[in-house]
């Protein structure tokens, strides 16, 4: 299929972030867009790159009532060498049609969809950010467009990619995080639909998560919700715990986000030859291993931060400092070994980086 585009106007362009050391998160989008159109009668049709605008759809479009809705989250990388290059994008757009197919979506066809982010970023590639640890963030989203009111999966979809400069995640340096364990609320259960990276789990979420900053927590860390036994994830981070000298993440089992960058750490580890284990492991493990002094790490993986320390873990009201409060030995590897091969400063035995330019 032609990806037609369509190039913003010189009053259709819009100013520059000045300071990329205020980049933030979330805030800033490029000057165009990606999208393409969905019938079930006629399958995708329509990819092009657009202005960056807003998009018009009916107040009974069947996203905004039963909430089909899925996103990915991934980013392009200035290479020190100049080019451009995304991370794993295959893998988000694998998942992307995983969620898909989990939400009663139409799948996308993965080449068409790499290749119309790649055009939209090299058409803005002006916006991506060049200082150390910046990056551009990329959005792909699909939302159920047709109007109808009744719950079924809906006959027309809106398939975008959204694109925006971000900044640093550690402005300085890794700073250890304080978490809250949830014991009551829960995120996502087994048979749910906490593998999809769908909107409402991320609605689900945010009660728990308020309550948790108001006392002070960075994020909340979720226990199974059957039982309220095993650790599962963290915000939107997979997490890790470094016990004795094992390194232990819990298996996905259907509740967990298939995190790339969770993925890419288990790869590292074995790289290295550290003992690893994916298996369930219970709070009540981690709190004891915290109080014998054995456990020596804990660090949530995901796209935003990379890898995200955790300095305190608060447990039926009892503080659990963990590494001291400081970023870990294998936290800090882990960090530095990923970012290198994002930013092509390392080898990439893996293939992991895709350079567009
Ligand atoms: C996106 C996400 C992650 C991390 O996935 P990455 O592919 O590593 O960015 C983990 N948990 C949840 C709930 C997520 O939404």
């Amino acid at each position: 299929m032609e990806i037609s585009i369509v190039k913003a106007g010189p009053d259709q362009l819009k100013p520059k972030p000045a300071d990329e050391s205020n980049l933030g998160f979330g805030d800033i989008f490029t000057d165009h867009m990606f999208l393409m159109n969905y019938e079930s009668a006629k399958g995708w049709f329509n990819p092009r790159v657009e202005p960056y605008s807003k998009i018009s759809i009916e107040p009974a479009a069947m996203a905004i009532h039963y909430g089909q809705e899925i996103f990915e989250g991934l980013k392009a990388y200035h290479g020190d060498n100049g080019g451009i290059s995304l991370f794993r994008p295959r893998d988000n757009y694998d998942r992307f049609n995983r969620s898909a197919r989990r939400m009663c979506m139409p799948e996308v066809d993965i080449d068409l969809a790499i290749t119309g982010t790649a055009e939209l970023i090299l058409l803005d590639r002006e916006w991506i950010p060049k200082s150390p640890g910046t990056s551009l963030y990329i959005r792909p989203t699909m939302i159920a467009t047709e109007p109808h009111l009744g719950v079924r999966p809906a006959k027309e979809y809106l398939f975008f990619v959204i694109i925006g400069p971000v900044g640093a995640y550690y402005k300085e340096g890794l700073n250890p995080v304080k978490i809250y364990v949830e014991d009551f609320y829960v995120r996502a259960a087994r048979g749910g639909t906490g593998e999809a990276k769908t909107a409402g789990n991320y609605a689900a979420s945010l009660f728990a998560a308020e309550e948790a900053k108001a006392k002070g927590f960075t994020q909340v860390l979720w226990l199974d919700a059957a039982e309220h036994k095993y650790v599962e994830e963290v915000g939107t981070m997979n997490m890790f715990f470094v016990i004795d000298d094992t390194v232990i993440t819990s298996p996905l089992g259907g509740s967990v986000l298939a995190g790339i960058t969770r993925d890419s750490a288990i790869q590292l580890v074995r790289d290295w030859g550290m003992k690893f284990e994916e298996r369930a492991l219970s709070i009540d493990e981690v709190i004891s291993a915290a109080q014998d002094g054995r456990l020596k790490e804990a660090f949530g993986t995901g796209t935003a931060a990379v890898i995200s320390p955790v300095g305190q873990i608060t447990y039926k009201g009892k503080d659990h400092i963990v590494a001291g409060g400081k970023m870990g030995e294998i936290s800090q590897r882990l960090y530095d070994e990923i970012t290198a091969i994002q930013y092509g400063k390392k080898k990439d035995p893996h293939g992991w980086v895709i350079h567009i330019d």
